[in-house]
């Protein structure tokens, strides 16, 4: 079976939109780790108020969120960088039909075709 080659400068373009997303995702999440109250070494020591505390403990989950789902994109990018290398990009992880240029486009790091991410959601 003869499989249709995804173009070689598309492959490129994709390659570097992913490594720059990923720069971004990781400063990104540094700069929450800032933000993280917890982080503050300061933190067991400060006898604030209890309100202050229920605040902090709320922007320490938000921001313990935040940080788990950019951790996921960022393994979705490195993924999707090993299949650019293995030659093995922008094929559907469930049902490996070649995933629309389209989508391939908006997400580069998209893992399926839309049908299985549809399935995935429900
Ligand atoms: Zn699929």
């Amino acid at each position: 079976m003869a499989v249709k080659k995804i173009a070689k400068t598309f492959l490129e373009k994709q390659k570097k939109r992913l490594l720059k997303e990923k720069d971004s995702i990781m400063e990104h999440i540094i700069d929450l780790k800032a933000d993280d109250p917890f982080s503050d070494p300061e933190y067991v020591n400060d006898n604030a108020a209890v309100d202050t505390e229920v605040r902090e403990q709320n922007l320490h989950q938000v921001i313990e969120a935040e940080i788990l789902s950019l951790q996921k994109r960022a393994t979705d990018i490195d993924s999707t960088l090993e299949k650019i290398q293995k030659n093995r990009y922008g094929y559907c992880a469930k049902c490996n039909i070649p995933i629309k240029r389209a989508r391939l486009e908006l997400i580069p790091e998209a893992q399926y075709c839309v049908d299985c991410e549809m399935q995935l959601k429900k």
